[in-house]
């Protein structure tokens, strides 16, 4: 049985992502997919601590360096920073970086 994967941090409605993003995102949930089905763990699906990869706020820098940690062991761990990479998502922890790692990492310009 494959699993049903929604990536935690995704807070965007599939509609309102371009053809591109869209294939690019569901390229890594069915990589997520794979991993669950192996019987490993994704830890921001899986942590008790869940809430650190979106968390918001006041106290979001200190649960945001929880997720980064949090993503390290995670076996898709490439492949979601790759697409995080190429589709900056505004919020959250993705593929062990910040919102702020991404804005740093990602000049306007880059091609996907
Ligand atoms: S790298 Fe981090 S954000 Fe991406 S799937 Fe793994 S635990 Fe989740």
């Amino acid at each position: 049985m494959t699993a049903t994967v929604q990536h935690r941090p995704n807070a965007h409605a599939p509609a309102a992502l371009t053809k591109d993003h869209a294939a690019a995102h569901n390229k890594l949930t069915a990589r997520l997919a794979e991993v669950l089905d192996a019987g490993e763990s994704i830890p921001c699906l899986d942590s008790p601590h869940a809430a650190d990869w979106i968390a918001d706020g006041r106290d979001a820098q200190d649960a945001h360096d929880r997720a980064v940690a949090g993503c390290r062991p995670c076996p898709a761990l490439t492949d979601c920073a790759l697409y995080a990479l190429a589709y900056p998502e505004p919020a959250g922890v993705w593929g062990a970086m910040t919102p702020t790692d991404r804005q740093t990492a990602h000049r306007p310009g880059d091609t996907p």
